[in-house]
């Protein structure tokens, strides 16, 4: 998985969603109040959420560059074939 801004290839981060496992401090109600501390990460950045770059701001649906990469993977495997 490689996210590429539409903007730049040389903008390198980005912001998108991961879902992560905490331990809270909460109040008696059980309404959150703090993290303690991150236990661990449940759910790594997924291609398919929407990415931010946080350089340009532009927004990056992570199938297209799934599709760019798979591209990538399947000429590179026609060229060790010998296709062209
Ligand atoms: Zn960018």
């Amino acid at each position: 998985m490689k996210a590429i801004c539409p903007n730049s290839p040389n903008h390198k981060r980005f912001s998108t969603v991961a879902h992560v496992m905490e331990d809270w401090e909460v109040d008696e109600n059980g309404n959150f109040v703090a993290v303690i501390e991150s236990l661990q990460t449940d759910h790594g950045p997924d291609p398919g959420n929407v990415w931010t770059c946080l350089e340009c701001g532009a927004e990056n649906e992570a199938d297209v560059k799934f599709a760019k990469e798979q591209l990538l993977e399947s000429l590179i495997e026609r060229l060790d074939a010998g296709d062209f």
